[in-house]
Parts: C-alpha cells; sequence; structure tokens
C-alpha cells in the first residue's frame, strides 16, 4: 500500500495549483471591478456566477492545462476592463461556456441568474454551437449579425471570447489557428471596426497576422524595437515647442506618441511596396483636453490652431469629424503636419470623452449618453442589417458580400431634394442612393441629377452632392446593375428584382414547354428531364427560364427525337456528356511533376492527384496547404496565398493538412518582383547575366517596365526550395541600382 501516498502526494500537488490559478485569475477580475463603483447586489451576483461556472467547469482543462474556469474568468475581465461592458455582462461572460460545454441548462441559469442573463447565455451558446458545424462561415455570419439585432453585448462577450483565445492560441495545431485567424479577420474585426471598437480590432489584425505571417510579424516587431529610442527623441522634439504654447492656457490635458499596429505598417509595406525604413506615419501624436462636454469643440479647434502654428499643416489631410462624426460613433479632429527634417505627423486632437469612445466604441456610448441617443449612432446601420438580413439570398456567400462591403472604409454625406443628410459608404453611386432612400425609387430610377446636372447611374457619390432622382413605372433592374451600386442593400435589391424576373421567364417556359409536350401527347414529368439532361441543363428551372428568354426553341428540339409509347427517345445513339464547368480555379501546373513531394494529410499526395495552385506559386519549403476543388482534384496553396482566407472561411471542410515530404529533388516556378533605379538599357542584361551567369538560375520569363526613371520587373526563376529562393533574393537586393526584392502572389501571364 506504498504507492498510495505518493500518487496522493501527486494529487493534491496538483490540485493545489490549479487552486493557486483560478484564484489569481477571480482576483485579477476583482481588482479591474474594483476601479470602479459597484452595487453590492452586482458584486454579489458576480460571486454566485464564478461559483456557478467553477462547479459547472470543475474538472474539464484548458487545452494549455490550466483548469478551464481561468477562462470564463478572463474574458469576463476583458468585457469589464477592455471593451467597457458593466456587470450583467460580465455576469453572463463568466457563465458564457456553461450551458454549451457543461451538463448546466439554460434552464439553471435561468432559475439562478433571471431571464436578462439567461437569453444573453442562450445568444452565446448558439453562436458557439455553430463553429461545431461543418458549415460555411457566410451562414455563420449571418447568425452573428441577427445575434447583434438582439443585444450587442452577445457579439461583444464574443469578440472577448476570441480576443483570449487569439492571445492564447499558441498551444492550438497549426490548422486550427489558420482557421481562427480566416474567421477572426473575417468576421469579427471588421464587426469590432464598425462598431468602433478601434483597440480590439486592431490587436485582432495583429493577432492574426502573427499567426498568418509570423516572419513579416517578427521582423516588423523586432525593427520597431531597434528604432524605439529615436522615435521617442523625435517625438519629443515635436511635442516640446507645442507644449510650451499648450500649457499656459490652464486646461488640463495628456500628449503622447501613439505607435501604429504592427498589421497597419505591415499592410503599408505590402501595399505601398516600400520599405520598413520608408513608412513615414509609424506612429500618431494624440493630444487629449479634459474639458466639459459644452467646451469640447472650442477646445479642440483652439489647440488645433496652436498646432498648425507652430507645424506646418498639409491643408487637404485635415479630417474633421467633430463636427460629423463617423456613422460608428468616432469622433475627432486629425490633420498632417510637417515636423522636424520635413517628416509629416498625424495628430490627433479629442476630448477625453471622444477618446474613450474611440478606443472603446460601442460600450462607451452607453456611459456617456442615455440609451435613446446611442441608439440613433448605430440605427441607421442596424436598419441596414435587418434589411440584409430580410432579403432572400441564394446563398450565404453571396449574401456575405453583398453585406461585408458595408463594414468597412469611409464614408459620403450626401441630401435629398428637401435637404436630408443621407449617409454612403465613400464609392457609393447615385444608384445606392436611390435605393437607400426606398426600394421602388431604385428599381425604377431611369435618371439622375446631382447638383441640378444629369449625370450617369454609376455616378460615385461627393461629400455635400444634392441627389434628384427621376423615375419611370416601366423600368426595371439589370444584371449591369450589380456593377454599378457598392452597397449591399442595393445589390441584394437588385439581385432580388433580378429573381423575380426569371421566375416570372420560367413560368413562361414551363407553361410553353407543357403545353407543346401535350399537344405530341407527352408526359410531361420524365420527358421535361429527358429534355433538361439532353440539352444540358442542371435543373428543370435553369430549362424553363432558357425557354422563357427564348434561347431554346422547344419545337425544333423536339424534331430532334422520336417518340416511343409517350417518351421521347433519343435519336442519335451517343449523345456527348455536357462539359463540366470549371468553377473554382484555372487547372494548376503539371500533376506529374512534384508528385511524390506533398503529404496530405500525412499520406503520400500522389492518390490526390494534386496540383500547385498558379495563384500562389508553392515551392518547396512554404508553409502550404491542401484545398479540395469542386472538379479538378486537389490544389496545393500557401499558407499566405492571396485566396487562403477566402478558401479557408467558406469551404474550411475542404481544407486539408498538407506538408513538405524531404524527397523532393524537384524544381519549382517562382516569380520576384524587383524594383529599383533604371540605369538605362543596361538594367536587363545586368540582371539576367547575374542570375543565370552568376547565380545559376534558369528564368522562366523576364518583364520590365520603366517609369520616370524607376523600373520594375518581373522574374520567372526556376528553383528548388524557399531556402534558394531566400538566397537569390538576398544576392539581387546586393545589386547596385535594385531597391526591392520580393517574391509575387500573382505571376503574370
Ligand atoms: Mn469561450
Amino acid at each position: 500500500m506504498q504507492s498510495v501516498a505518493p500518487s496522493h502526494a501527486l494529487v493534491t500537488a496538483r490540485e493545489e495549483l490549479d487552486h493557486r490559478l483560478i484564484r489569481a485569475a477571480y482576483r485579477r477580475l476583482l481588482r479591474a471591478l474594483g476601479k470602479h463603483p459597484m452595487a453590492a447586489e452586482d458584486k454579489k451576483q458576480v460571486r454566485e456566477a464564478f461559483e456557478f461556472a467553477m462547479k459547472a467547469h470543475s474538472s474539464q482543462r484548458r487545452k494549455s492545462g490550466e483548469p478551464y474556469i481561468t477562462h470564463p474568468l478572463e474574458v469576463a475581465r476583458i468585457c469589464f476592463e477592455e471593451i467597457g461592458l458593466g456587470p450583467t455582462a460580465v455576469v453572463a461572460a463568466i457563465l458564457h461556456d456553461t450551458v454549451e460545454d457543461t451538463p448546466v441548462e439554460l434552464a439553471d441559469v435561468h432559475a439562478h441568474f433571471g431571464p436578462k442573463i439567461a437569453k444573453i447565455v442562450d445568444g452565446l451558446t448558439k453562436l458557439d454551437g455553430l463553429y461545431n458545424v461543418e458549415s460555411p462561415q457566410a451562414e455563420n455570419f449571418k447568425k452573428v449579425l441577427s445575434t447583434l439585432l438582439d443585444d450587442v453585448r452577445v457579439i461583444l462577450i464574443k469578440m472577448a471570447d476570441r480576443l483570449h483565445n487569439l492571445r492564447t492560441i499558441d498551444v492550438m495545431s497549426r490548422t486550427k489557428q489558420l482557421k481562427i485567424a480566416a474567421e477572426t479577420s473575417y468576421i469579427y474585426a471588421p464587426l469590432a471596426h464598425r462598431l468602433g471598437l478601434y483597440n480590439l480590432k486592431s490587436e485582432f489584425t495583429d493577432l492574426c497576422l502573427k499567426i498568418n505571417e509570423p516572419e513579416l510579424y517578427e521582423e516588423i516587431g523586432e525593427k520597431l524595437r531597434q528604432t524605439q529610442k529615436d522615435r521617442n527623441k523625435f517625438i519629443n522634439d515635436f511635442i516640446r515647442p507645442l507644449k510650451n504654447v499648450i500649457d499656459p492656457l490652464g486646461i488640463p490635458y495628456k500628449i503622447y506618441g501613439r505607435p501604429k499596429s504592427v498589421s497597419s505598417i505591415a499592410n503599408k509595406i505590402k501595399t505601398k511596396r516600400v520599405a520598413f525604413e520608408e513608412v513615414y506615419d509609424l506612429f500618431a501624436v494624440r493630444i487629449v483636453l479634459d474639458v466639459p462636454v459644452e467646451k469640447e469643440k472650442s477646445a479642440c479647434w483652439l489647440v488645433y490652431s496652436i498646432v498648425t502654428d507652430v507645424h506646418r499643416p498639409i491643408p487637404e489631410r485635415l479630417k474633421d469629424w467633430i463636427t460629423t462624426p463617423k456613422s460608428n460613433g468616432y469622433e475627432s479632429l486629425h490633420t498632417t503636419v510637417i515636423g522636424p527634417g520635413g517628416r509629416y505627423v498625424e495628430v490627433q486632437i479629442r476630448s477625453r470623452r471622444m477618446d474613450e469612445i474611440a478606443e472603446k466604441g460601442f460600450a462607451a456610448h452607453w456611459k456617456y449618453k442615455d440609451i435613446g441617443t446611442m441608439q440613433t449612432v448605430y440605427d441607421h446601420w442596424f436598419d441596414n442589417i435587418r434589411d440584409v438580413l430580410e432579403t432572400p439570398h441564394n446563398d450565404a456567400i453571396e449574401f456575405l458580400n453583398d453585406f461585408k462591403s458595408n463594414l468597412y472604409g469611409e464614408e459620403v454625406y450626401v441630401y435629398t431634394p428637401k435637404g436630408e443628410m443621407r449617409v454612403l459608404p465613400k464609392g457609393a453611386t447615385v444608384l445606392d442612393f436611390a435605393f437607400s432612400i426606398h426600394t421602388e425609387l431604385g428599381c425604377h430610377a431611369t435618371a439622375f441629377k446631382v447638383n441640378n446636372k444629369l449625370v450617369p447611374m454609376g455616378q460615385q457619390l461627393a461629400n455635400g452632392d444634392q441627389v434628384v432622382v427621376h423615375v419611370n413605372r416601366n423600368q426595371k433592374p439589370t444584371e449591369d446593375w450589380l456593377k454599378l451600386v457598392v452597397t449591399g442593400k442595393a445589390r441584394s435589391r437588385i439581385r432580388a428584382a433580378l429573381k423575380e424576373e426569371q421566375k416570372k421567364l420560367a413560368d413562361m417556359g414551363r407553361e410553353i414547354l407543357e403545353r407543346k409536350l401535350k399537344n405530341n401527347k407527352l408526359e410531361a414529368d420524365e420527358n421535361v428531364d429527358l429534355l433538361m439532361r439532353s440539352l444540358g441543363y442542371k435543373t428543370r428551372s435553369d430549362l424553363y427560364q432558357a425557354i422563357g428568354e427564348g434561347k431554346v426553341d422547344v419545337a425544333q428540339n423536339l424534331r430532334e427525337f422520336d417518340i416511343e409509347r409517350g417518351r421521347l427517345v433519343e435519336r442519335r445513339a451517343e449523345q456527348p456528356e455536357p462539359a463540366p464547368r470549371e468553377i473554382l480555379s484555372k487547372p494548376g501546373q503539371d500533376t506529374a511533376r512534384a508528385a511524390e513531394g506533398i503529404l496530405i494529410n500525412g499520406e503520400p499526395g500522389r492518390q490526390y492527384h494534386y496540383s500547385l495552385a498558379n495563384c500562389c506559386s508553392p515551392v518547396h519549403g512554404d508553409e502550404i496547404f491542401a484545398y479540395v476543388t469542386a472538379s479538378s482534384g486537389v490544389r496545393i496553396h500557401r499558407a499566405n496565398c492571396p485566396n487562403a482566407e477566402h478558401l479557408m472561411v467558406n469551404h474550411g471542410y475542404r481544407i486539408l493538412k498538407a506538408e513538405w515530404s524531404d524527397l523532393v529533388s524537384d524544381t519549382f516556378t517562382a516569380e520576384l518582383l524587383i524594383q529599383g533605379i533604371d540605369s538605362g538599357p543596361g538594367v536587363i542584361e545586368r540582371l539576367s547575366h547575374h542570375i543565370s551567369t552568376k547565380l545559376g538560375v534558369n528564368i522562366t520569363s523576364f518583364s520590365i517596365h520603366g517609369h520616370q526613371g524607376t523600373f520594375e520587373g518581373r522574374i520567372g526563376l526556376v528553383v528548388n526550395n524557399k531556402a534558394h529562393l531566400n538566397l537569390i533574393i538576398k544576392a539581387l537586393e546586393q545589386l547596385s541600382g535594385i531597391s526591392a526584392v520580393q517574391r509575387t502572389d500573382t505571376p503574370a501571364v
């Protein structure tokens, strides 16, 4: 019986550790809560929720080994401290996984904590349940949005949940990490942006970048650390003369330099194709004034005039979101000025109230405004969501694309003939405007006047435009209209109208066909299917519609058949199969080429008939995944392929794990984008000589364009693997006159 003692001791040691972890997490939450006054009743409920959840999760552990309860406690803390939610949300957050993951029933939560909290927990359970089914994320997004309309707190708690899971994602498998990142950047980051939760949004995008492109993330982080000292010195030089003038005003204020997020710097590097050193706005300077609401505006403009007296402003960079806040409630005054050494610096001026709303968004509004006022901040947007949700969509992806177009971006302010202001996303057209007023107005719109001048239907709106819409009863939307609008509402309404029209045509086609069959004494049912297959249509309604549109002549087609005992019989013995349609992508490279090189789900890839995707041209050593296409086998993509997010989000169930086997002795084609200073015709020769002779690498394609003393070239190369490719990049970067060398994602055709 000697063995009992040590194992018992082990158990207690573990229990002891568990308790310490749980206590620490709970204390952390209480410390956060303690920073704000809270009613005794609320405190009691937090305690009860903790005990309730603790009991429910008692035997569960997180993947990292910690007791499970630490997760909901941390989610609750994030809700309170980082999102600014109140006690109800804190209690719901502590309980958020109980119904989903433990034997606890919703009725138990209801009995203990009342209907309000039970409803939120129910919303969270339903949202969570979704991620376990293999349904396209677009369906999930739809669900997320309808939840949003019920009670915004459900989504906000869900975001806190997601944030904590992302912060602790290291223990997850790589495949799972990529999927979570794809979903986050597809759904939660845009939603956080739209709700004005800027802090959350930038942490989401940073963490996604860390998962998707760890090398780039590390590189930028490292460079930010290296340049910290210089940056601080610059910021101090910039701020000092400002302080000298603002201090005597006697307004309490804070002024500081604020670094931009890693992902926004990464974005600049990628979209502007510049090096880290050339990204000038690595930070913004923020001035936060502590003034009462009624003095906010005048104080902000006073400070603005001081800033622009000290540092010369760039006039077109003034952005005034104080007079007209963004539709997510963001208020601030931005200007860009020329600082020491001619460097551009963005300065943000705002009050403390505006600052809190800018950082925490939605929840902060509750604090500063009564619910009535706050509703108006989001109402317009919520109306739009309701609208899009109520429009029937063919498939969820169509819906999602309609909706997503409305999440990001700036806005334009335009006016109706009566002088009412309308807010539309930047890039919206006069046709979008018509649909934003009323569906009927959009569908029957024939002509538009902007500021009294006739303009085309696709004319983009500018701030201050006054728009008049002329209608005609007989006007009908066409397919082309879809290209003239950007808002989800307009797009979904046009689609609905087109579908209605198609239905009419199909009904007509069906009548024609059935009449003709009847005239020939033919039974409708099986003969329709026979005709459908023989003409290569997938569904009956496709066939009906084609007949309705006059694309198919029924009489003529019937003549090509024999009729035997009430049935159509194909005259020709062999009817060619209609060619399968390639839906998802173009065929990839030759399958045989790298046949042994890849393991798919741990097995030799050959049996999957895989090929390398053309969109990102993976080479040996790249991080990759496999995607099962609809009709042409399995395609191998790079994990950072521009299409990866789309594929994972919408077709996650078709993603397979893929890795390179060590046996590869093959070569791959990769493409480099090379930029530099044009030193005359010699540059092509110098480059190609260096690559083929000095580096001994074969060139498969070469194109180069000069522009005002600079050039940009695309060179296709045959390489052995990623390491080889990196060596080539390093070597080319050393050449004089070359400013940047990087791998392209989309090869020129
Ligand atoms: Mn959770």
